[in-house]
C-alpha cells in the first residue's frame, strides 16, 4: 500500500455571528481542543475505502458515487475534490479518528473535509494555501453534499489556532486572530439533541434569505441598516430575518472589540443578545436550547447563546475560571441530557 499522508483539523466554536456567512457578514469561531485526524493513502484506482473510529463497518466507495445520505458521502466529496484540484490521481483508503461530536453544530463535517484535502495536499505535494483548501472544502459542502453553507466552519477549521478567536469577515476573506480571555473560559455544552445540516431547516432559512436579497437588491443582509429594514414594506419573515443578520452584524463587531479590550460585561451581552436574535428573529432555536441557555445566564455566565447552525447542538457560555466546576456541575444537574464538550481559552487550549 502507498504511504499515509496525516492531517488534523479541530472542531470549532462560533463564539458569535450566526448565520451571517452566507449574509456577507462577520463571524467569531474558534479553534476547540476536540478535533478530527485524518490518515490517507492514494490509490491508482477509484475506490474511497474508509474506516473510522465512530462507525464499526468500513465504507467502499466509488469517487463517481452521489452523495447518498451515508456517513462516508463527506469523505467521497473531499477525495473527489482532491482529485478534482490536482492532488490525487485516483481514489484513496483512509482512517479517520475524532473526538468531535457530529451534527453538533461544532463542524465536523468541515474538519473531516479539510484534514482529507489537507492530507491529500501533503500527498499530492500541493501549493494550495489554507484558505484555497478552504474554499475547497466549502464547495464539497454545497456542490456534493447539497448543504447550502458559508465559508465560516471551513476557514476556522483550516486556520483558527488554539486559544484565539478568527474574526473573519466572511465577503472578503479577511481575518484578524484575537487572543481569548484568560479570566474565563468559552464553555461548550452539547444540548443533547443533534441535527443535521442535510435535514433540511437550515437550508429552509438559506432559501429565506435569498429571497429577502432579491427583495434587497443585495447579497449582504448584514451590511443593510437596521432602519431601512424597519422601514421596508415586506414579509414579515424575510424582515424577521434580515434583522437578525444587521444586528448580529453589529453584535459580533461589539465582541471584537470587547475580547481586544477585556471587557467581558460587553462580550457576555452580546452573546445574550444574539440569542434573542436567533430564537426570536432567525427562529432556528429550540425551547430546551432556550432553556439551557436560561439556566447557563441564570447560574452566572457571562454571556451564553446558541452556536451553530441551530435546531439542536450546542450552545456556548462565557464563565469565570475559577467558577465553571460548580456552574457545570448545576448546570447539568438542572440539564441531565445535556452534556460537557470542551472549554478554552487564551490560556491553554481548554486543557487546563
Ligand atoms: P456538524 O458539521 O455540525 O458536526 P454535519 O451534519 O454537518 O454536522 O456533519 C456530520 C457528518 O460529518 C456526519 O454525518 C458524517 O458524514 C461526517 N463525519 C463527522 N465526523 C465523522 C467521523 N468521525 N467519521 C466519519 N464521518 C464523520
Ligand atoms: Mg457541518
Amino acid at each position: 500500500m502507498a504511504d499515509a499522508f496525516s492531517a488534523k483539523a479541530p472542531g470549532r466554536v462560533n463564539l458569535i455571528g450566526e448565520h451571517t456567512d452566507y449574509n456577507g457578514g462577520m463571524v467569531l469561531p474558534a479553534a476547540l481542543s476536540v478535533g478530527l485526524a485524518v490518515a490517507l493513502s492514494p490509490r491508482d484506482d477509484d475506490t474511497v475505502a474508509v474506516t473510522s473510529g465512530g462507525y464499526e463497518a468500513p465504507a467502499i466507495r466509488n469517487l463517481s458515487d452521489d452523495a447518498v445520505g451515508e456517513w462516508s458521502d463527506p469523505v467521497v466529496g473531499a477525495v473527489r475534490e482532491a482529485k478534482n484540484i490536482g492532488l490525487l490521481n485516483g481514489g484513496a483508503t483512509l482512517d479517520v479518528q475524532s473526538s468531535i461530536p457530529e451534527g453538533s453544530g461544532l463542524s465536523s463535517s468541515a474538519a473531516l473535509i479539510v484534514a482529507i484535502l489537507k492530507a491529500a495536499r501533503a500527498a499530492g505535494g500541493g501549493t494550495q494555501s489554507d484558505v484555497e483548501l478552504a474554499v475547497a472544502a466549502r464547495r464539497v459542502e454545497n456542490d456534493y453534499m447539497g448543504v447550502p453553507c458559508g465559508i465560516m466552519d471551513q476557514m476556522a477549521v483550516a486556520l483558527a489556532t488554539p486559544g484565539t478567536a478568527m474574526a473573519l469577515d466572511t465577503k472578503h476573506l479577511e481575518y484578524d486572530l484575537i487572543p481569548l480571555p484568560i479570566s474565563h473560559e468559552l464553555v461548550v455544552v452539547h444540548s443533547g439533541l443533534t441535527r443535521k445540516l442535510t435535514d433540511g431547516r437550515y437550508a429552509a432559512r438559506k432559501v429565506e434569505c435569498d429571497a429577502t436579497k432579491a427583495h434587497f437588491g443585495t447579497n449582504d443582509l448584514c451590511l443593510l441598516q437596521v432602519e431601512q429594514i424597519e422601514q421596508e414594506e415586506l414579509d414579515p419573515v424575510a424582515k424577521r430575518r434580515a434583522l437578525h443578520c444587521a444586528t448580529e452584524q453589529a453584535r459580533v463587531w461589539t465582541a471584537i472589540d470587547a475580547l481586544k479590550a477585556g471587557d467581558i460585561a460587553a462580550l457576555g451581552q452580546a452573546m445574550n443578545e444574539s440569542h434573542i436574535s436567533m430564537r426570536d428573529l432567525f427562529e432556528m432555536s429550540l425551547p430546551e436550547i432556550d432553556a439551557l441557555v436560561a439556566s447557563a445566564q441564570e447560574l452566572g455566565a457571562a454571556g451564553a447563546r446558541l452556536t451553530g447552525g441551530g435546531f439542536g447542538g450546542c450552545i456556548v457560555a462565557c464563565v469565570a475560571k475559577e467558577t465553571r466546576e460548580a456552574w457545570l456541575e448545576q448546570l447539568l444537574a438542572r440539564h441531565p441530557q445535556a452534556g460537557f464538550i470542551d472549554a478554552i481559552s487564551g490560556e491553554a487550549n481548554g486543557k487546563a
